[in-house]
C-alpha cells in the first residue's frame, strides 16, 4: 500500500481548500524558480529518469515526448495543451485534480511549458466540466496575481500564460489532434498523422499535448527526483504512483492514489471494500475504462495494475478505471451498451469505424436476445478485426476491445444465449 508520503494528490478528496494558500501549505508553488533554473534539458532529462508513462491512457514515455519538441523556438510559437476532456466511462479522476489540486496542475504547466520553449498552455476541459472549469480560472487568477504565472513567472524571466477553453461534449475531442481541430474552432475530428502535433500541432505550430494527471504529477517528480517516482512500481517501464477510478460492483466506489503495480484484487479490497457480495461474487472486471478488454474472475484474482501486466493478459491500463462487474451482471448486455456508445461517438471519417462500429451494435443487439446464429459470433469478430488497426485514430481500436473481450472470455455464454433462444423461439430462429 502506498505510504502517505509517497502521495502527489493530498487533497484529492477536497478536504481541504484548493486555493493558494492551502495550496502552498501542501508543498506547491514552494521555490518552483528554482525548479526552473534546472534549466530545459535539466527537467527533461529528471523526467526521463522518473519513468513517468502518460496518464491519458496511450502509456507514452513523458520524458521523451518532451523532448520531441524543438530544440529552438523558430518563427512559430510553441505550445502546450493539457486535455481535461476526459471522457472514457467508468473515468473521474481528472476531474478531482482539476477541482481539488489545481494548483498543482498549473505549477506543473508552467514547468513543463518551460521546459518545452511555450509562452502559451491551454488547458481543453469538457464542456460538462463546469465547475471544474470555475475553480481552474479561480486558481489561474490566484497564481497570476501572486506572479506565479503571467510575465516573469515566478521570478523566473519566463513569461507564461494559461488559458481554459470549455470543450462541447464530444468524446473523440479527447484524442488529441481532434482536441486540437476543435481548439482552433474547427470541426472536433481527428488529423490523420504524421505530421505529429510537436512538428505541427495547434495553428501548426509546435505542439504537446499532455494528459492533466500527467503535467499535475511534474512538480513532485522535479521536486523529489526522477529516482524517488522511478522507485515507486512494479519495474522500471511501471514507475510511480497512479489514480485509479474504482466502480461499478463495489462497496465503496471511490478514486484512490495508489503505487503503480498493486494487484487488482488488493486494489478493489482494500480501497473500494471489496466486491458486492464478496470476491467470489465477481464475474468480470474492466480494468482500464471501457475501451479496455474485460477480465474474468480467474484472471482479476491474480493480475497487477499496470501497463505490462495487463498488456500480458491482453487488455490495458488505459485510464486505470476500473468498473467491477458482479454474477448479477448481464455481461452482453454491458458490452453492447459500450458499442453504442462508440458507434454514437465515432467522427464518421473512417469507413471501418463509421459503418462497423454500427454492424457491432446492430449484432450485439441481436446477440443480447440470443437472436443470432453461433457462427455469427465469429462474423462478430471478424468486424471487429476488420475494424483494429484500420483507422487514423485509436477509436476504431477502443470499439473493437471491448467486443474481443468478451468473445475471448464469454463465448460459452453467448453460445447459451443463441440456444436458449432458439429454443423459446423456435420459428423465429429458424
Ligand atoms: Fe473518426 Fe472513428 Fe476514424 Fe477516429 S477512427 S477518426 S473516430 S472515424
Amino acid at each position: 500500500m502506498l505510504k502517505k508520503e509517497d502521495r502527489m494528490f493530498p487533497n484529492l478528496y477536497g478536504t481541504e481548500s484548493p486555493g493558494l494558500a492551502a495550496a502552498k501549505a501542501r508543498g506547491s508553488w514552494v521555490d518552483t524558480k528554482t525548479l526552473l533554473e534546472k534549466g530545459r534539458d535539466g527537467i527533461i532529462a529528471e523526467m526521463k529518469a522518473s519513468g513517468l508513462r502518460g496518464r491519458g491512457g496511450a502509456g507514452f514515455p513523458t520524458g521523451m515526448k518532451w523532448s520531441f519538441m524543438p530544440k529552438e523556438i523558430g518563427d512559430k510559437p510553441h505550445f502546450l495543451v493539457i486535455n481535461a476532456d476526459e471522457s472514457e466511462p467508468g473515468t473521474c479522476k481528472d476531474r478531482d485534480i482539476l477541482r481539488h489540486e489545481p494548483h498543482k496542475l498549473l505549477e506543473g504547466a508552467l514547468l513543463a511549458a518551460f521546459a518545452m520553449g511555450a509562452h502559451t498552455a491551454y488547458i481543453y476541459i469538457r464542456g460538462e466540466f463546469y465547475h471544474e472549469a470555475q475553480a481552474v480560472n479561480k486558481a489561474i487568477d490566484e497564481a497570476r496575481d501572486a506572479g506565479l504565472i503571467g510575465k516573469n513567472a515566478c521570478g523566473s524571466g519566463w513569461d507564461f500564460d494559461i488559458y481554459v477553453h470549455r470543450g462541447a461534449g464530444a468524446y473523440i475531442c479527447g484524442e488529441e489532434t481532434a482536441l486540437l481541430n476543435s481548439l482552433e474552432g474547427k470541426k472536433g475530428q481527428p488529423r490523420n498523422k504524421p505530421p505529429f502535433p510537436a512538428m505541427a500541432g495547434l495553428y501548426a505550430c509546435p505542439t504537446t499535448v499532455n494528459n492533466v494527471e500527467t503535467i499535475a504529477s511534474a512538480p513532485d517528480i522535479l521536486r523529489r527526483g526522477g529516482a524517488w517516482f522511478a522507485g515507486l512500481g512494479r519495474d522500471e517501464k511501471n514507475t510511480g504512483t497512479k489514480l485509479f477510478c474504482l466502480s461499478g460492483h463495489v462497496n465503496t466506489p471511490c478514486n484512490v492514489e495508489e503505487e503503480m503495480g498493486i494487484p487488482l484484487k488488493e486494489l478493489i479490497e482494500k480501497h473500494a471494500g471489496g466486491v458486492r457480495g464478496g470476491w467470489d461474487n465477481l464475474k468480470a472486471i474492466i480494468p482500464g475504462g471501457s475501451s479496455t478488454p474485460l477480465l474474468p474472475k480467474d484472471i482479476c484474482g491474480a493480475v497487477r495494475m499496470d501497463y505490462d501486466s495487463l498488456r500480458e493478459v491482453q487488455s490495458g491500463l488505459g485510464t486505470a478505471a476500473v468498473i467491477v462487474m458482479d454474477q448479477s451482471t448481464d455481461i452482453i448486455y454491458a458490452i453492447a451498451r459500450l458499442s453504442y456508445f462508440y458507434m454514437h461517438e465515432s467522427c464518421g471519417q473512417c469507413t471501418p469505424c463509421r459503418e462497423g462500429t454500427g454492424w457491432i451494435w446492430r449484432i450485439m443487439q441481436r446477440m443480447v436476445k440470443g437472436n443470432a446464429t453461433v457462427s455469427e459470433i465469429d462474423m462478430l469478430l471478424d468486424v471487429t478485426k476488420q475494424i483494429e488497426g484500420h483507422t487514423i485514430c485509436a477509436h476504431g481500436d477502443a470499439s473493437a476491445w471491448p467486443i474481443q473481450g468478451l468473445i475471448r472470455h464469454f463465448r460459452d455464454e453467448m453460445e447459451d444465449r443463441i440456444r436458449t433462444y432458439r429454443k423459446t423461439a423456435p420459428r423465429i430462429a429458424a
